[in-house]
């Protein structure tokens, strides 16, 4: 009887989950985001705002400032190190314009959920939650996804079979509410890898060993930017990592630690591409790249990433 009872309520979130996926008109992130916030209350570590969950023995009871650090959380990346941009709707904007608004927001701050849960970043929760989550979220998600129950003004209530259930397909839910975010930033953001930069964790691979020598002996020891003679050198991306989010051979350099690191996430000027361009001609490569591809991966990287206006790199 007992397990009955859990079986049913048990496929009535999983209709709600379906019956989001079905709808496609998707107006900005804000609903997939909330969604996998949620799939956090299964198994969120003390210090990622436990302090804001209460558990009634049946429900979980959760102030929406649980919603707004994952908000914060998986916004920064796509904010501030893969300038993704988010075009429609008050909550994308919004969750955007506080990085702006509130200077306690820094692209090189260290982040995870414990940092943005503490007091310092209370003012940016709150405006998020008042005038972004609260009002283009929190009620008409119910519309296609009715899995919890708002109670006071910033909270709402969700069963415990319904938590578990996320937690039991967090994986699935992630990747599958990862794909609906990819779909909406990818009509704006002519961008590679877009799922790759919604995971959270991707560590950037180093080129192998025999690859790297041979760009280094192409370039004949010399930096691929100042033509200083060495002995070490950095592998540098050329099209910053940040846009292509690959380690690939045709696109990795040779560059002295001074070059490296003043050109840092940069895109080089164009002389530089004309030379990558000659020297690849030069490579062994096991998947081609046509001229044509880079000059357009360079122009989509300075549009879509560097910045239009915003002057290009090159070495002093
Ligand atoms: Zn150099």
């Amino acid at each position: 009887m007992g397990l009955k009872i859990v079986g049913l309520e048990m496929s009535t979130i999983r209709n709600e989950m379906e019956r989001f996926f079905q709808k496609t008109n998707m107006v900005s992130t804000y609903k997939p985001m909330f969604l996998k916030a949620l799939l956090d209350l299964g198994d969120f570590k003390e210090n990622e705002g436990s302090q804001w969950v209460k558990d009634d023995g049946k429900n979980l009871e959760v102030d929406l400032n649980f919603v707004a650090v994952r908000f914060i959380y998986y916004c920064h990346p796509l904010y501030f190190k893969f300038k993704l941009k988010q075009q429609f709707g008050i909550m994308t904007v919004l969750s955007y314009k506080i990085f702006e608004e509130f200077d306690v927001f820094n692209a090189k701050n260290k982040v995870s959920k414990v940092e943005f849960s503490k007091d310092k970043y209370k003012d940016a929760r709150d405006r998020l939650i008042k005038d972004g989550i609260d009002k283009t979220v929190f009620k008409l998600l119910l519309k296609d996804c009715n899995i919890y129950t708002r109670t006071k003004k910033y909270t709402f209530k969700i069963s415990k079979e319904n938590v578990s259930y996320l937690k039991e397909h967090k994986n699935q839910l992630t990747k599958a509410l990862n794909h609906e975010l990819s779909l909406f930033l990818g009509r704006f953001n002519n961008s590679p890898d877009i799922p790759g930069k919604l995971e959270e964790i991707k560590k950037r691979p180093s080129l192998n060993k025999e690859d790297s020598l041979e760009n280094i002996r192409l370039a004949k020891n010399r930096c691929f930017y100042c033509d200083e003679k060495g002995t070490e050198f950095a592998q540098d991306h050329f099209i910053p990592w940040n846009y292509v989010y690959t380690t690939e051979k045709y696109n990795m350099v040779p560059a002295c630690t001074s070059c490296n690191s003043s050109k840092h996430d940069k895109l080089a000027t164009h002389q530089f591409l004309d030379k990558i361009i000659q020297r690849n001609k030069k490579l062994q490569l096991s998947l081609a790249y046509s001229k044509s591809f880079m000059k357009s991966q360079w122009e989509n990287c300075r549009i879509n990433y560097h910045g239009e206006d915003e002057s290009l790199w090159k070495n002093a």
